[in-house]
């Protein structure tokens, strides 16, 4: 399969419901209600009595989980079997429907008439779908699955049980062969979605373990769900990964302190520290001009997810929106953040692991080198 052609980062837009909206949507665009104190940036087009953003999608308040999976992970899937990563955010303030977007809410009895299985079961369910019919023409695909969590500046593995007393230990983010990972993570080979179902259920449960541990509420910490998946045909081999993360909660809070001690309303900062370093890296990607340091490095979040922003995959941004009018200039922020996000470009590639004969040969020239510069 060749290499896709470059794309900018797709950003959608996902409402839950609330009583009194007072977000419009029109097509692909949302109308925010203006506020006066918060300064207008260049990403805000001024609209009659509000603020309008362009997404590449606006799922409503009436979008089932279907629709979301279907318009925006499905491709994604496919994509990893054939070798090209993928990535899914899920951006927004605690009570957004972030969770309720990437994990779900119960309802998974079959036949069941409201299905709210969120994305990971589905693109689980999927991904295996896929990798049958793949077998069926005489490949062999390999499928694994990670889980852990990014607290402040711990990565800890949810795949593995906490320890009994003290904290969980913590992961470093590495990068080797030109990608990032997580150093230890476990990878347990999964056979079968509902293999894979257990897995999530057994992390769920060590995750209210670690958290408790680390004195974190959930909101505050981010999910990161990852299937990696190698597909073999012959000589031919492709690795890639599927990477859903449930990210803390976007809320910031306007900071009023003033060197002189009256209130000054300052940019709004975020809670969670890493979520200001996420956004530090979309800044500098988003960049008209180019720039050559893009700080990955300055957090665990954005070093672990350095692949999934400007780099070599499909990455989408669902944007969670509560489009209560109390909840106005927090959505103000989210659909900024979005905003800025969309102007990313990546290039995907298919990721091609080297044969045994690729590698062999590379081994000899590498002998051979060495000899040379042993006689020099
Ligand atoms: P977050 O993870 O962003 O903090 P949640 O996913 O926990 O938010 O959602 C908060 C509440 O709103 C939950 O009770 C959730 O079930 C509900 N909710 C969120 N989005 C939707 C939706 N699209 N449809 C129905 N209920 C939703
Ligand atoms: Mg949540």
């Amino acid at each position: 399969m060749a290499a896709p052609p470059p794309h900018r980062i797709r950003v959608v837009c996902r409402l839950r419901p609330a009583d009194d909206a007072a977000v419009e949507v029109r097509g692909a665009s949302l109308i925010v209600p203006k506020n006066r104190s918060v300064r207008e940036s260049r990403d805000e087009l001024p609209a009659q009595g509000g603020l309008r953003f362009g997404v590449d999608a606006v799922y409503d308040q009436s979008a089932s989980q279907v629709s979301v999976f279907e318009g925006e992970a499905a491709k994604l899937v496919d994509g990893v079997v054939d070798g090209v990563t993928g990535t899914l955010l899920a951006y927004g303030q605690t009570g957004a429907g972030k969770t309720f977007t990437v994990l779900g809410r119960g309802g998974t009895a079959s036949g069941a008439k409201y299905d709210d299985r969120g994305l990971v079961p589905r693109c689980l369910e999927r991904l295996f779908a896929t990798a049958m019919r793949k077998r069926r023409s005489g490949r062999v695909v390999d499928v694994r699955l990670s889980v852990c969590e990014v607290y402040n500046e711990t990565v800890v593995d949810l795949l593995r049980p906490p320890p009994e007393k003290g904290q969980p230990v913590g992961l470093p983010v590495v990068e080797r062969n030109g990608l990032t990972e997580i150093k230890g993570l476990e990878k347990a080979p999964v056979a079968s979605a509902a293999d894979a179902l257990q897995l999530l259920y057994d992390a769920e449960i060590n995750r209210a373990v670690a958290s408790h541990a680390m004195n974190c509420a959930s909101s505050r910490s981010h999910l990161v769900v990852t299937g990696h998946v190698v597909c073999s045909h012959g000589e031919d081999v492709t690795e890639a990964k599927l990477t859903i993360v449930d990210l803390a909660g976007a809320e910031r809070v306007n900071q009023t302190q003033s060197r002189d001690g009256t209130a000054t309303l300052r940019e709004a900062g975020y809670i969670n520290k890493s979520l200001a370093f996420l956004e530090q890296v979309v800044v500098a990607l988003g960049d008209d001009k180019p720039r050559l340091h893009i700080p990955y490095r300055s957090s665990k979040l954005t070093h672990a997810l350095k692949d999934a922003l400007g780099g070599t995959c499909r990455t989408t941004l669902i944007a969670c929106v509560w489009p209560s009018a109390a909840q106005a200039d927090q959505t103000r922020a989210t659909l900024r953040f979005a905003a800025r996000m969309g102007r990313i470009t990546c290039a995907p590639v298919v990721g091609r692991r080297r044969s045994a004969s690729e590698d062999a040969a590379s081994k000899v020239v590498a002998r051979k080198l060495r000899n040379e510069v042993a006689v020099l």
